[in-house]
């Protein structure tokens, strides 16, 4: 593998100019060395790997900057490089697709659905750009590919990663290939004994499907030319296994019961082929009702066009047909990347330039998809103008140094950070670190950010922070602090201090003689108690009294809600 064959991929949709063939050159030239003498687990030359990745985008289509930060990608990670060496050296649109990328092996996941979606979300706001996802999706389907290397202990973590994140953000950007690959990686290593299970059944009823289906394809194809349908590409296709044990869960796992097993694909030319095709099958064969799905008139979310269809074939075998045009069979393959290739090869014009064609939303079913995830993003074509993915607007996702992510609004600081952790940790922040750099308490948040809290035992929250924080939480918590910090104060100050207690009560004959008799046995002097009882559910007793100490206070409330027929005890500092 070399870097030439990544040149001659990259060539195949559009012609490179001279000089992004020795862009691509010089980004490899720049990582070989990087990796030098570096080896992957697999004990091959590290440079292979960005090399994989860097062929994939080629073969998506992506443009040469995307090509060159493949290359590039791991440099940062594995060596003393950054981001202005990057920059230096390759200009700002291939160092931010590195940025992005570096950033993005950062997250973690840890293994719970709820944190799932958050991290697909986060995943995309920090990648900010299209091709940041495309080039991370890449990599990853290489390091799947490669993931027997690796210690058992991590095997499980990154497969379960692989299949709760990153499949499922193939699947949304429509790139379907990716996304069973992927899932198909990720299945023996997440649920080993199902897999071994499901090898074992689907082993020879895939081998007669297979046989099946290739005695029909002749019948379909003669029938097609009679119909003036030329050039079909008629072939079978295996479903991926880890579809097919979703499938067959809903199934009783039954194997029988699973009827796109070996699917047969008819590829025409346009979309009036396409109907004539679905014609010629249901003249050959009786389709099952309600089983004829039009999604080139109502495509699925995520983009998928095709038409549908499942038939009596012959011996009575129950066959799905999935028919489509090969521009809709490459976006079902390839999604978003197909419509990159498409616009690249049709024009000339610049990366920048073309976001404006990609807006075409005919042309853009993915985007629906991606617009679902966060309502308030409405318009697309801004969207799209810059590949942007910023359409979290109103919130960022930033790291703990363990990886986790924390969701915070806009304009978050690190004490909203903190608080959001843990309230200890929030109480005792001394200081913070974003990125390994010290900042001060109030610098704002961005999304990717790495922060790490120092506390100090001891340390109390300040008010200053009520000034900057933009968390509820954390101000609730914040101003509680203070409250509690200003009454121990005003207790030490005078040796006593006039207090307003409240307590709802339910009535009762001798209620008021029993709350009397504790504030007595605490020989404190009641100097006013009064009643509140209307409009309220529960009467209300107010008692003003001089409290000596905060412990007194705490000590008085406990008992006093032990009388029978007090339900709740509150209290007011007075100022005297
Ligand atoms: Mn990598």
């Amino acid at each position: 593998m070399s870097v030439n064959e990544i040149i001659e991929k990259a060539g195949v949709k559009s012609v490179l100019a001279d000089n992004d063939k020795d862009l691509i050159r010089r980004a490899f030239d720049f990582a070989q060395s990087a990796h030098k003498g570096q080896k992957r687990q697999s004990g091959e030359p590290y440079i292979n790997h960005p090399l994989k990745v860097a062929l994939g985008v080629a073969e998506m289509g992506l443009d040469v900057s995307a090509i060159s930060a493949a290359l590039l990608h791991d440099v940062c990670e594995d060596t003393s490089c950054d981001t202005a060496t990057m920059e230096k050296n390759f200009g700002k649109d291939i160092a931010f697709l590195v940025d992005g990328v570096t950033k993005l092996d950062k997250i973690r996941f840890h293994g719970t659905e709820r944190e799932a979606e958050n991290l697909r979300k986060m995943f995309l706001a920090i990648a900010e750009d299209i091709r940041v996802v495309l080039i991370k999706l890449m990599d990853r389907l290489h390091n799947m590919e490669t993931l027997s290397f690796m210690p058992a202990d991590k095997q499980k973590r990154i497969a379960l990663e692989t299949l709760e994140i990153y499949a499922p953000l193939a699947y949304r950007l429509g790139i379907g290939e990716i996304k069973g690959q992927l899932e198909d990686l990720a299945f023996p290593f997440v649920y080993p004994k199902e897999y071994e299970w499901l090898i074992l059944q689907v082993k020879d009823p895939l081998e007669d499907r297979k046989k099946y289906v290739a005695r029909l394809t002749p019948i379909i194809k003669e029938e097609l030319e009679k119909e003036n349908v030329k050039n079909a590409d008629i072939h079978g296709r295996a479903k991926h296994l880890f579809s097919l044990y979703k499938k067959l869960l809903k199934y009783e796992m039954d194997i029988n019961k699973i009827f796109d097993l070996v699917a047969l694909r008819i590829i025409v030319s346009t979309i009036e082929e396409c109907y004539a095709a679905l014609g010629v099958v249901h003249k050959l064969w009786r389709p099952v009702p309600g089983l004829v799905k039009d999604y080139i008139a109502l495509p699925k979310p995520n983009g998928y066009r095709s038409l549908h269809t499942t038939i009596f074939g012959p011996e009575k075998k129950v066959t799905e047909f999935q028919i489509r045009t090969k521009e809709m069979h490459l976006e079902a393959e390839q999604g978003i990347a197909a419509h990159w290739a498409y616009t690249e090869g049709k024009s000339t014009k610049s990366y920048q330039e073309k976001g404006i064609i990609f807006a075409s939303k005919k042309e853009l079913g993915w985007v629906s998809q991606l617009r679902d995830w966060q309502k308030e993003f409405s318009k697309p074509d801004e969207f799209i103008e810059s590949l942007k993915i910023d359409f979290f607007k109103n919130r960022i996702f930033v790291l703990t140094p363990k990886g986790d992510v924390i969701d915070l609004p806009e304009g978050a600081t690190p004490i909203d950070f903190a608080y959001q952790v843990h309230t200890d940790i929030g109480n005792q922040a001394a200081g913070a670190r974003v990125n390994a750099k010290m900042i001060p308490l109030n610098f704002e948040l961005h999304n990717g950010d790495v922060v790490e809290i120092i506390v100090q035992k001891n340390k109390k929250p300040s008010s200053d922070w009520l000034e900057f924080v933009k968390t509820a939480g954390a101000r609730k918590k914040i101003q509680a602090h203070v409250r509690q910090f200003r009454e121990v104060a005003a207790f030490s100050q005078k040796g006593g201090q006039v207090v307003e207690l409240r307590l709802s009560v339910r009535d009762r004959i001798g209620l008021l003689k029993d709350v009397s008799g504790i504030v007595a046995d605490f020989k404190i002097n009641m100097k006013s108690v009064t009643s509140e009882t209307k409009n309220r559910v529960y009467p209300l007793i107010i008692i003003n009294a001089p409290i000596k100490s905060r412990n007194q206070l705490e000590k008085l409330m406990v008992k006093l809600k032990t009388v029978k027929g007090v339900e709740e005890v509150s209290y007011k500092l007075l100022t005297s």
